[in-house]
């Protein structure tokens, strides 16, 4: 069937047994059978629409700096997408459009020059791209990108259709969107409805955010940023941690810390020193030592506090 896929769009620079894990942000994993940039919108959903109608696995990536691939070749197709146009549709109204293979950073700096974006600081200094940001609806402190989002152009396959949806239908939520509840959807591009802004004193809020994640983050290593979901309070935590009390969500990260865990290395992977929220890949580390790591994580609070946080990374499965 691959073999059909390429034939049926030649000009896309295929590539069999690619290794898509040394280009994850946290470099490590395996290969992936059939893999290809795509930077035009149109071509992407044309292959999107081939691969559904054929019963082929695919997945569309954006910056890898949230997924995870296992070592086990991803026998599906991934498409990398690298669309990456913009357009800004009414300055007034402050709505402004691109596509998802934009990259997030650039997308905040592009918002600035038509001094737009109040809110938006925090998002220059994460990696990845739109697609990705709405996936799991990217977050900074308590702002997360659904709030500036107008509209999600969306390629639904099984109708072959391109829909506009509007937040009120994209169930955004902490980590959470419709995509992930429709893992066979592309995301195309959005709209954000955004607020003015001036563009020197945002630049300066943007760079503090970014000094503040130099000094609290590992960004020295491989990670996929911070690796778990904070978890919901429960009556253990609150009797444990009072401070907390009045919270609805418990730092993973300083759960981890309290269990000792902050610092702990198998191989090369180590809960971060730094930050326990991150784990990171101090050079030649392995998916196996991460998994057996994320299980220790897993089994270690369960044990400590009766809860299991649930990753904020996906995996390539
Ligand atoms: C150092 C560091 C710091 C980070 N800090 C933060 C932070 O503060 N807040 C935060 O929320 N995250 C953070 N992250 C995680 C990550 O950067 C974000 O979640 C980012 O938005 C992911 O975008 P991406 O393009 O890299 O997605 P990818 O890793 O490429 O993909 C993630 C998931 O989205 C899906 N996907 C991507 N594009 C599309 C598309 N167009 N259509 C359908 N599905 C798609 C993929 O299939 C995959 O399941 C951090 C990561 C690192 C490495």
């Amino acid at each position: 069937m691959h073999q059909s896929l390429r034939t049926a769009f030649p000009d896309i620079p295929w590539q069999e047994h690619f290794p898509l894990g040394a280009l994850s942000t946290i470099r490590l994993g395996g290969h992936v059978a059939l893999y290809a940039p795509i930077d035009d919108e149109d071509v992407l959903c044309r292959v999107v629409q081939f691969c559904f109608s054929h019963n082929l696995p695919y997945r569309v990536v954006g910056g890898l700096s949230n997924l995870i691939v296992p070592d086990k070749t991803y026998s599906g197709v991934v498409l990398h997408n690298k669309t990456a146009r913009h357009q800004l549709i009414n300055a007034q109204k402050g709505l402004i459009s691109f596509s998802s293979g934009y990259s997030l950073a650039a997308l905040v700096n592009r918002c600035f020059r038509y001094h737009l974006g109040e809110g938006l600081e925090s998002f220059m200094s994460l990696p990845g791209t739109l697609g990705g940001a709405i996936f799991n609806n990217a977050h900074f402190g308590s702002s997360l990108i659904g709030d500036f989002i107008h509209s999600v152009r969306v390629y639904q396959p099984a109708d072959s259709q391109t829909v506009d949806l509007t937040p009120s239908s994209l169930n955004f939520a902490y980590e959470h969107s419709i995509f992930q509840e429709h893992p066979d959807w592309v995301i195309l591009g959005a709209t954000f409805q955004l607020s003015p802004v001036d563009p020197a004193l945002a630049k300066k809020k943007a760079q503090e955010v970014l000094a503040w994640r130099q000094e609290k983050q590992p960004l020295n290593f491989p990670s996929a940023g911070s690796f778990f979901q904070n978890v919901p309070n429960n009556d253990i935590l609150r009797a444990r941690f009072p401070q907390f009390a009045d919270q609805k969500y418990v730092s993973t990260a300083f759960l981890i810390d309290q269990a000792g865990l902050r610092g702990h290395r198998l191989g090369n992977i180590q809960i971060s020193p730094q930050h326990a929220g991150f784990i990171v890949n101090l050079g030649s580390g392995t998916y196996a030592d991460l998994m057996s790591l994320v299980h220790l994580v897993k089994n270690t609070l369960t044990r400590e506090f009766s809860v299991s946080p649930p990753e904020e990374v996906f995996y390539l499965i």
